[in-house]
């Protein structure tokens, strides 16, 4: 079918029956004099408009045909051709889906009108929830232990008495440092030397309702090269969600309106994973600024990592590896008390720094 479209500034019409709305998009694109695309008679107007009359210009991004952006600090994301807009953690129907045109993506302005006007009536309710405050739980994981070694050195001290050891003091340093945030848990997934399974560490994770996993490694090279040296710290590659969504996607793209719930779950879930991903990043990202800040060893950077505990764990998850246990002059300086203590509170630190950024703790710059 081809569509014909017309430009028009819209009619008085539109914005009488809106005028109960906090925001009036109708009125305030006719204000503006923004253009108005009539399609089999439906005003539409463009994402750019869209996002320009709710100033949500700078937060709004796109994965082939999913959009999305931020309003009032709730996230809106669609599909082009599907008629579920996520708003938040609900998802409402819209009568005509957005679509594109001429490298333009155009849509229903009634629709979303609507969907800004309830929008502003939520507003006060979310912002009590948002003063009501859950747990937030930091689990940190101690790489390796009991029969598991993990990497040994020249002159045999063990990555898991390293990790565990650092994980110990990082808890603690927390603790302390954190202590007028109650709200604030911070649990290990092993305090003592056991041996615990990739899978019971994500168990625990997922168990726990985690928003942190925070796993430690102490590096060795392949073939223990002396002068391997440097940190690192890695973020998920992908998280295990974002395959479901795609194979779900790829058998099921025709069958989307009859399936639709759980179509828009899987969205939802995507989204949340991308996201994840990217707190992650930016969690690893302050990590090595702030170790490479305390230590002389070289910066290896923030990478993407395909670990299993980064891959399965649907909450953000880094695991840094603090240094090469296998070079001997690193495996003596962690032997060191006082090494294993700055390593520990600069790693709090970094986590501190981003509880800040996420407006988790009040930041006293
Ligand atoms: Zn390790």
């Amino acid at each position: 079918m081809k569509l014909v479209y017309i430009i028009f500034f819209l009619c008085l019409f539109f914005s009488f029956l809106q005028s109960a709305s906090p925001i009036n998009l109708t009125e305030r694109i006719k204000e503006l004099k923004y253009p108005v695309y009539y399609i089999n008679q439906q005003p539409f107007i463009s994402l750019r408009t869209l996002l320009k009359v709710i100033g949500a210009e700078n937060s709004w991004g796109r994965i082939e045909d999913r959009i999305f952006f931020l309003y009032q600090n709730k996230r809106i994301a669609m599909r082009i051709g599907n008629k579920s807009v996520i708003v938040g953690e609900k998802y409402v129907d819209i009568e005509y889906p957005p679509i594109e045109k001429e490298g333009e993506v155009l849509l229903h302005l009634p629709s979303f009108e609507k969907i800004l006007s309830e929008f502003e009536e939520n507003v006060e309710e979310d912002e009590e929830k948002s003063l009501s405050r859950e747990d937030y739980v930091i689990l940190i994981d101690p790489g390796h232990g009991g029969i598991d070694s993990g990497a040994v050195g020249n002159f045999g001290l063990k990555e898991k008495d390293v990790n565990l050891d650092i994980s110990l003091r990082l808890q603690h340093y927390l603790k302390k440092k954190l202590k007028k945030y109650p709200y604030i848990k911070i649990y290990l997934t092993r305090d003592k030397d056991v041996y615990l399974s990739l899978e019971d560490r994500v168990e625990k994770a997922k168990k726990l309702n985690a928003d942190i996993f925070f796993c430690i490694h102490t590096n060795s090279s392949k073939y223990n090269r002396r002068y391997a040296t440097g940190f690192e710290t890695f973020y998920p590659r992908e998280k295990e969600e974002v395959k479901v969504f795609y194979s779900y996607e790829n058998s099921n793209r025709l069958k989307e309106n009859s399936q639709k719930d759980t179509v828009v779950l899987q969205i939802i879930k995507e989204f949340d994973t991308t996201t994840t991903i990217d707190e992650s990043k930016i969690l690893a990202e302050i990590v090595q600024e702030k170790l490479s800040e305390r230590l002389i060893t070289p910066d290896r950077g923030a990478k993407p990592g395909n670990f299993y505990v980064l891959k399965y764990t649907p909450m953000v998850s880094i695991l840094t590896e603090i240094g090469f246990i296998c070079n001997p002059n690193i495996e003596m300086n962690l032997r060191d008390v006082e090494v294993r203590q700055a390593i520990a509170e600069t790693l709090g630190n970094a986590i501190i720094e981003y509880l800040e950024r996420k407006k988790v703790i009040p930041s006293y710059e």
